[in-house]
């Protein structure tokens, strides 16, 4: 039978394949494929590992100490069974030999079956046991683990779906999984997967950004996925309608095909786009940014024809590092690779924007009693370390001596803040004047993203070069909605008339005062909004490089002019979404 999830859309398509269900907490296991001849060695990891544990235990229980309570010598009793169950190998055997799963992966993927297993039994402390299996299986990763270098925990160069014998290859999978973080989303950037779904999770969440910057068909929200998916289940994700499909019949999966080789002819003709300027047919010049995530991005937003970066999300640089965050060095040699990637083109930083709601890691400790939308994130973190924050600026003021920098300092609301920042900068560039090192000049901007920057922009032109108006937090501040929170997704209202009069404001204060103002949001990205920014004045668009063609093909189409009072009916109105389709 099949069963249809409805979520939240986030990456456009359609997407096809079987299920791999994984709790957020092995999201860090490397998922890549082996080659053939590597099925024998791979097992052979997977039993090597089994001994060394089995060993480790057996000495464990042949030393411990008498006093020690019986819970605990049971406890490993049990672990020693787990470990040795045959149904375990089975089960992992023919995901590595089948399907050409790394051993991580395979463990994590059987221990995901027989969790299941384990949670449909009556007897409580058999249901106990999954607990048991899981802590067993993480060691045996984490042995696995502990002997590939940190690349292999990606999907090796070498072992990309072109290398795949025929069977595996003709297995496209879809992950499916409770939560991601951003960070486990950086681990998925280079892996095989051909789709994702999670169960929470909002329009504008970081997860959703980074899918969509990965360009592959993704739904959030889509309450209970992870729970009624069974491993490679098939699965069709239908990221334009936000709905997942479960075990769909023949001839609904005919449909979705057919839809995918449409959307893959589109892909194909927007191409036509690649080198037409982007210009309106009154002749108004837009400036089509980029969104990037690391430097390698760079790649793509040459490829779709930007013609600058607008935003570099510098703290993804930092995620998933543990304590070990990238030092001056590191970063600057991060900032010159992006500049070399965007061969002269402007290359806009923006300083780190993490805190509870965007975690560098796991280890953030439990904030959930608090609001961390609220709370230190982005400036105000930087401010708060304002160790780290230094070894930032100076990592960027000496990239700039390189090439065009400019700095984006984002969720800025008060003056004090922007005097502190500009402090720091004077300090950064002190630093290196002592050192006797080189840097450069940067333009400045500040990113508006709380009502109470967008309400006192004219201030915030006195002291900046630019603005950037980021959407995605300015609709979450004014409509008090957490923007990953799925059960308030229907509220998140780009067109709400309270956001519109903010956006509006900001731009024509920037038009006022003749400095460039963008829109860098997810708002910026989505062809619906497009002639209302330009109606409204906007003239720089930046987004993540998939987009980039469906927005000019918009932009070539429209009269600048003539949206001008279309948009100030569709600011004045109370219902500005009916508006929107005239
Ligand atoms: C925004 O808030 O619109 C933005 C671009 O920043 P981020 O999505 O990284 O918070
Ligand atoms: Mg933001």
């Amino acid at each position: 039978m099949t069963i249809s999830i409805h979520g939240i859309g986030v990456g456009r398509g359609v997407g096809i394949g079987r299920a791999v269900v994984i709790a957020s907490s092995r999201a860090d296991v490397g998922h890549y494929f082996i080659d053939a001849e590597q099925v024998e060695a791979e097992i052979a990891r997977v039993y090597e590992a089994r001994d060394a544990l089995v060993q480790e235990i057996q000495l464990l229980l042949a030393t411990m100490n008498k006093d020690m309570p019986g819970e605990v010598a049971a406890l490993l009793e049990v672990h020693m069974l787990l470990l040795q169950d045959d149904e375990l190998y089975s089960g992992v055997r023919y995901w590595i030999a089948d399907r050409l799963y790394n051993a991580g992966w395979a463990l994590s993927t059987q221990f995901e079956r027989l969790a299941r297993q384990f949670e449909e039994m009556d007897d409580p402390y058999l249901r106990e046991r999954k607990a048991d299996l899981e802590q067993v299986i993480e060691r045996l990763i984490k042995r696995i683990q502990g002997e590939e270098s940190p690349l292999a925990m990606q999907a090796p160069a070498s072992s990309g779906s072109e290398c795949l014998d025929a069977d595996a290859a003709d297995v496209p999978l879809v992950l499916v999984a409770h939560d991601l973080t951003p960070s486990d989303m950086l681990q998925f950037r280079q892996s095989v997967f051909k789709g994702f779904v999670t169960d929470v999770g909002g329009k504008t969440s970081h997860t959703a950004i980074v899918a969509r910057s990965m360009g592959i068909p993704a739904v959030v929200g889509a309450r209970g996925a992870s729970r009624l998916v069974q491993q490679d289940d098939w699965i069709v994700i239908d990221g334009d309608a936000g709905v997942m499909l479960v075990n769909p019949s023949p001839i609904v999966l005919d449909e979705y095909r057919f839809r995918q080789r449409q959307d893959e002819l589109d892909k194909t003709r927007l191409l036509r786009m690649l080198n037409t300027p982007s210009v309106t047919l009154d002749g108004q010049k837009v400036e089509l940014l980029a969104n990037i995530e690391l430097p390698q991005d760079t790649q793509a937003a040459l490829a779709a024809g930007a013609v600058g970066v607008g935003l570099f999300r510098s703290e993804f640089l930092f995620m998933g590092r543990k304590q070990h965050h990238p030092d001056e060095e590191e970063q600057y040699r991060a900032y010159c690779q992006a500049l070399e990637g965007m061969q002269g083109l402007p290359l806009t930083i923006r300083t780190i924007d993490v805190g509870a709601d965007k975690p560098l890691d796991d280890s953030v400790p439990d904030l959930a009693h608090l609001n961390p939308a609220l709370g230190l994130r982005a400036i105000r973190w930087s401010l708060a370390e304002p160790a780290m924050f230094l070894t930032q600026l100076r990592a960027i003021l000496r990239a700039a001596a390189l090439g065009r920098v400019h700095v984006l300092i984002p969720m800025l609301a008060h003056e004090s803040e922007i005097r502190q920042t500009l402090q720091m900068l004077d300090m950064a560039r002190q630093q290196l004047d002592e050192k006797g090192m080189v840097y450069g000049e940067v333009l400045l901007g500040a990113m508006i993203e709380v009502p109470a920057a967008a309400l006192t922009a004219r201030m915030f032109l006195e002291h900046f070069d630019f603005l950037s108006i980021g959407t995605n937090d300015l609709i979450q501040y004014t409509l008090a909605i957490d923007r990953a929170d799925e059960s308030v997704a229907h509220l998140y209202d780009p067109l709400h008339p309270a956001v519109l009069q903010l956006l509006a404001m900001t731009i024509q204060a920037a038009i006022d005062a003749g400095k460039p103002v963008s829109v860098c949001g997810e708002m910026a990205g989505d062809t619906s909004f497009t002639r209302l920014l330009l109606g409204l004045g906007l003239r720089s668009f930046s987004m993540h490089p998939a987009q980039i063609l469906a927005v000019k093909q918009e932009i070539v189409r429209a009269d600048a002019g003539k949206l001008k009072d279309w948009a100030q009916q569709v600011l004045a109105s109370r219902d500005p979404a009916s508006l929107m389709r005239s």
